[in-house]
C-alpha cells in the first residue's frame, strides 16, 4: 500500500505529493512544523501541539492555512487513511508561494502538507531499557529556538556529529557551558537529591510538548521538577540523565562524551517516567 500525505488540500499517494519550486518552505526554510505521536489510532497531546504550532505562525507573522477544527479532520483522516495505529503525524506550514524576495510577499497562500508513517512504539521502549549514549555539540542555532521553525541545519548538522561520535542524540551546550537542549529533543538530570532538572522554556529552547508531560507526570508522582540550566559538567555527574520527544517519549541517557552517566544503566527515576509515559499514552 502507497502512503498518503495531505498537500495543500488534496490526499495524494506519497510518490505524487509536491509542492512548487518557488515555495517560501523550499527556498527560505521559511515555515513551521510539529510532529505528532499516534499511539493506537490516537494523537498524543494533539491541543497542546496545535496551541505551539499557532503560536510559531504567529511568532513568524504567518496566516493559518486553515482553522484547527479542519486541521483535526485532516489529522485524522491521514491517519486513517494511512492504516496507522502507532505512528508520527509530521505537519508543516510555509509562507507559501512568490517570486523569491527576501521581504514577506505582499500576497501568498499558506502552504500545508502532511505525512503520517509508522512508528515502532515497542522498539523504542525497548530502546529506552538499555539507555543511548549523547554526545555534546556546540549549539550555533539563533536566537528565536522557541518557535519551531523548519530552519533545521544546524540541528541537523549536530545529529549528525553526533551520530558519528558513536551517539543517538547530540547535546547542545551554549557558549557558558550549559546544555540548551538536544538536537530534537529536551535535555533533563536528576540530581543527588532526586531533583528534575530541565532547562527553562523562558531560555531560548523550545518549548517541548513531551517536557510539559513529563513535568506534570513527575509531579503527579510527586518528583521535585526544577526548571533551571545545568552544565555539561552537572551532567557528568549527575545521578541519572534522560532526554524527553514525541518519537522518543522519555528515554534514558546512559553515556555522555563516552564517560557514563551515574552506573551507566537507567537510573530507577527515569525508568519510572518512562513507564509512566507509556501508561499516560495507553489511558
Ligand atoms: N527540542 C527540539 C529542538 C525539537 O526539535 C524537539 C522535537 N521537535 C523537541 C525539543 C521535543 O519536542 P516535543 O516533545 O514537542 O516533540
Amino acid at each position: 500500500m502507497s502512503r498518503i500525505a495531505y498537500v495543500n488540500g488534496s490526499y495524494v499517494p506519497t510518490a505524487d505529493a509536491f509542492v512548487h519550486i518557488n515555495d517560501r518552505g523550499f527556498q527560505f526554510a521559511d515555515g513551521v512544523y510539529e510532529g505528532i505521536t499516534v499511539r493506537r489510532k490516537q494523537m498524543i497531546d494533539l491541543e497542546p501541539h496545535l496551541d505551539r504550532l499557532w503560536r510559531s505562525m504567529r511568532e513568524l507573522k504567518m496566516d493559518a492555512p486553515m482553522a484547527r477544527g479542519p486541521m483535526r479532520i485532516v489529522l485524522r483522516e491521514l491517519i486513517r487513511r494511512n492504516r496507522i495505529s502507532d505512528g508520527f503525524l509530521y505537519l508543516q506550514v510555509t509562507r507559501g508561494e512568490a517570486v523569491r524576495d527576501h521581504a514577506f510577499p505582499e500576497f501568498s497562500i499558506p502552504s500545508f502538507v502532511a505525512t503520517c508513517r509508522r512508528l515502532n512504539l515497542a522498539g523504542v521502549r525497548a530502546r529506552a531499557t538499555g539507555g543511548i549514549a549523547v554526545s555534546t555539540q556546540p549549539d550555533i542555532r539563533w536566537g528565536r529556538c522557541d518557535v519551531k521553525s523548519t530552519s533545521l541545519l544546524p540541528n541537523i548538522l549536530a545529529k549528525q556529529a553526533a551520530r558519528e561520535a558513536g551517539g543517538f542524540e547530540a547535546v547542545l551546550v551554549d557558549n557558558d557551558g550549559y546544555v540548551t537542549e538536544g538536537s530534537s529533543t529536551n535535555m533533563w538530570i536528576v540530581t543527588h537529591n532526586g531533583v528534575l532538572k530541565t532547562r527553562s522554556t523562558e531560555d531560548n529552547i523550545l518549548a517541548g510538548i513531551t517536557r510539559a508531560r513529563v513535568k506534570s507526570i513527575a509531579k503527579k508522582l510527586q518528583i521535585q521538577v526544577e526548571e533551571e540550566s545545568f552544565s555539561v559538567n552537572e551532567a557528568l555527574s549527575a545521578q541519572e540523565m534522560f532526554l524527553t520527544s514525541s518519537t522518543s517519549c522519555a528515554m534514558p541517557i546512559v553515556e555522555l562524551d563516552g564517560q557514563k552517566i551515574g552506573d551507566g544503566t537507567p537510573g530507577p527515576v527515569a525508568k519510572r517516567l518512562v513507564e509512566a509515559y507509556f501508561d499516560f499514552m495507553d489511558d
